[in-house]
């Protein structure tokens, strides 16, 4: 038996905001494993399928769906996105830590999961851009979307933001490096939890 249960750190926030950096630095420092979503959406230039998303078809998606395979999904920026249920209770229940990186649909959705793993390994954060006009600029300095997909993003962003208060944490954003020492140090907090613990 592990000595301690894995624990789920779910990260939110507009796009922009960092989120998604911070959740892949961790996975690629070993710490915890990068829970890979499927998505109808068309995979960005560079993108893998398998590493940063299962690029699937509206038709391969709504077949998980209805075979019950997703933990959550949820429609994003007109798209579907959902999470594999398994692997992440495989992890878990192994003793690793996962990081997933999810709308706040997608967590209103976890955080109302039944299942015990799920229910004692759930950390969630809400990770905040500094002010409105930074993230505008961090989204057009991305460089990667159409004005109107822009547009939308922000305004998305907006309604996503009202929703921080459903989170156990919020983090807003600063450096790069002072995000990632803050979002690190919890996950090292939470580890030392006396309920995670396999006592004798
Ligand atoms: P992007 O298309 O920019 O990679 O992601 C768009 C949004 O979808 C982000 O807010 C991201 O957190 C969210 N997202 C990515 N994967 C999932 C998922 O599996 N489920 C849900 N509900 N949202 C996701």
């Amino acid at each position: 038996m592990p000595q301690r249960s894995g624990i789920l750190l779910l990260v939110s926030g507009p796009s922009g905001s960092g989120k998604t950096t911070l959740c892949r630095r961790l996975a690629d420092e070993g710490e915890a494993s990068y829970s890979t979503s499927c998505t109808t959406r068309p995979a960005r230039p560079g993108e893998v399928h398998g590493h940063d998303y299962f690029f699937l078809s509206t038709e391969d998606f709504q077949q998980k769906v209805c075979a019950g395979e997703f933990l959550e999904h949820a429609t994003v920026h007109g798209n579907f996105y959902g999470t594999l249920r398994q692997e992440v209770i495989d992890q878990l229940t192994q003793g690793h830590d996962v990081v997933m990186d999810i709308d706040v649909q997608g967590a209103a959705q976890v955080r109302g999961c039944a299942n015990p793993h799920i229910r004692l390994a759930l950390v969630d954060i809400f990770v905040m851009p500094p002010s409105e006009y930074e993230l505008r600029t961090r989204l057009t300095a991305r460089n990667t979307d159409a004005e109107e997909v822009i547009a939308l993003r922000m305004k998305n962003a907006m309604e996503e933001m009202a929703h921080w208060p459903s989170y156990q944490y919020r983090l807003l954003s600063a450096t790069r490096e002072e995000d990632y020492t803050r979002f690190k140090a919890l996950l090292m907090a939470e580890r030392l939890r006396v309920s995670r613990l396999h006592q004798p």
